[in-house]
């Protein structure tokens, strides 16, 4: 079983005003909402690959019980820890060919509630096979908290996913607990390492070869439309997709995390664990919703990547 975390989750609000209008009433009819987050992104994807998966973190209020119920409602364990504050919205108005979007910070945790996730984490690991974690951490929880997790993880023996950004990243690479694969896309990485990193194959293989990566056995450098490249311990991989009908390319990144960790699962070789990387964050770009593959397509875009060691 696969367990995702997504500490902040929320309930994607999208209308669509073709003519958005400021300072006065806007009225639409075209409302979608669904429970949302990185993490829940993931844990979507991987129902859609037909693996056991369940979703944990923090949720809160009614908000919160509409995300556990729309995800149990689609045969989706959950296994969140209930807290005091309520689930965020996150409101997205496409108007003009154009997305303007309203993100709630969300929910303050308790000193009581970081302490407790702690020990419902750790209970929830042990039945797990792979782990991951995504994206930001609510207000209230240090920001080496996913270092805390990690530490969880490495005790357990369990493999860990850990796609994060900014001090949440390097607070992780900066410790000695380490997850078994980050995926950071190229802005991410420049983030990181404070300059602009080129996406060029031979700089990507120096850049990886930081020591600040140490002890990571995979690094996943995501390319959007130009595919990956990766490093497996001493191995490098340049991987090449397909041009595709790209729909939506929102959440492809997570849709990459959910083939990654599945693979994991399987302890599939190097170049298929590429392979169905790719071609989940490829299928998710296919659908207009986010976090969501139609496993139809599957074998024929894997067929269609092309991974060579570099
Ligand atoms: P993130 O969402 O984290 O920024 P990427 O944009 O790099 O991640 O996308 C992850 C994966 O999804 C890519 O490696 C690729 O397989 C697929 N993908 C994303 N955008 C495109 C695109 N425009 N065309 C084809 N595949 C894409």
């Amino acid at each position: 079983m696969i367990l995702t975390v997504t500490l902040n989750p929320s309930v994607d609000i999208s209308y669509t005003i073709p003519d958005l209008r400021l300072d006065t009433t806007n009225r639409t009819d075209q409302v979608g909402k669904t429970a949302g987050g990185k993490g829940i992104n993931v844990t979507r994807v991987i129902h859609d690959l037909n693996k056991a998966v369940t979703a944990t973190g923090f949720i809160g209020g009614h908000l919160g019980e509409g995300i556990v119920s729309e995800l149990n409602k689609n045969g989706i364990k959950t296994d969140f820890l209930s807290i005091e504050g309520d689930t965020r919205n996150c409101i997205a108005i496409l108007h003009d060919g154009q997305q303007t979007e309203v993100l709630e910070s969300g929910p303050t945790i308790t000193d009581k509630e970081n302490a407790a996730f702690l020990t419902h984490f750790k209970q929830a690991v042990d039945y797990a096979d792979v782990i991951t974690i995504s994206g930001s951490l609510p207000k209230g929880l240090e920001e080496d908290y996913y270092v805390k997790l990690i530490q969880i993880t490495n005790d357990l023996d369990k493999k860990t996913v850990l796609d994060t950004s900014k001090s949440n990243l390097s607070s992780v690479l900066e410790s000695p607990f380490k997850p078994t694969v980050i995926k950071p896309n190229i802005e991410e990485l420049s983030e990181l390492l404070g300059q602009k990193v080129s996406a060029d194959p031979a700089n990507l293989k120096v850049v990886l070869a930081d020591e600040l990566f140490s002890g990571i056995e995979w690094i996943v450098v995501s390319l959007g439309g130009d595919g990956a490249f990766a490093k497996h311990g001493d191995r490098y991989y340049k991987v090449s997709i397909p041009n595709i009908n790209v729909v939506n390319p929102v959440g492809s990144g997570d849709a990459t995390v959910a083939g990654i960790a599945s693979a994991l699962e399987d302890n599939l070789d190097d170049i298929s664990l590429l392979k169905q990387a790719m071609t989940t964050g490829m299928l998710n770009t296919m659908e207009r919703i986010t976090g969501h593959i139609d496993i139809n397509h599957f074998d024929d875009l894997f067929n269609h990547v092309t991974v060579s060691e570099y």
